[in-house]
């Protein structure tokens, strides 16, 4: 939330109506400040103020902007400071929670590319031609291209610096290929009992 979002959440058009001395009447209306108005011409709603006699309108920050001249984001900032409101920075506890689902998806990683490389060993030992006539078999096809990439990928994983280890997590949540990964091993497993 930026201090944008945290003053318009906070403050009302009425408070700061209130506050910078507009009188708010009945059914929150108020005499506009922006034209020579004898009635309260001026609605403050919940999000916005709307003046039926000159048009003027805008959320809370705008209304501050244009009563003191100020640019918006002055006008947030005096906003700010007038109700005491502070900007909301990541806290520790947000960082932690990412921290700790950072940790969820390495070890989710580890699992799947753990389960997709037992595949693969086993298809190299199982699916290997017999003799050089022998069509190749495409699971030994991939295994042979792929092993070593996935033995990589999960000793970064399990040796790997934070950084190191985030480039790995990060590539596999790209287009959906750890899920897609933890699908197609699924299927495998379940073809290979149906089989046996
Ligand atoms: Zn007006």
């Amino acid at each position: 939330m930026n201090l944008f979002e945290a003053v318009k959440a906070a403050v009302t058009p009425r408070m700061a109506a209130e506050r910078y001395g507009l009188p708010v009447r009945q059914g929150n209306m108020v005499c506009c400040p922006f034209h020579n108005d004898r009635t309260p011409s001026m609605k403050l709603n919940e999000e916005y103020f709307y003046c039926f006699g000159c048009g003027a309108h805008g959320d809370v920050v705008a209304l501050t902007a244009q009563l003191f001249d100020l640019p918006p984001a002055e006008a947030a900032k005096k906003l700010a400071a007038d109700f005491g409101i502070v900007e909301q920075k990541p806290s520790v506890l947000t960082k932690l929670k990412r921290s700790k689902s950072q940790a969820e998806l390495e070890s989710r990683s580890f699992r799947v590319l753990g389960d997709y490389l037992q595949i693969l060993q086993d298809w190299k030992a199982h699916c290997a031609p017999q003799s050089p006539e022998d069509a190749i078999n495409p699971r030994y096809a991939e295994a042979c291209h792929m092993l070593e990439r996935i033995e990589n990928m999960l000793d970064i994983l399990t040796c790997g610096t934070p950084k190191e280890r985030a480039e790995v997590v990060t590539d596999l949540q790209k287009d959906n290929r750890l899920a897609l990964m933890e699908a197609r091993n699924r299927q495998i497993r379940e073809e290979s009992h149906g089989t046996k």
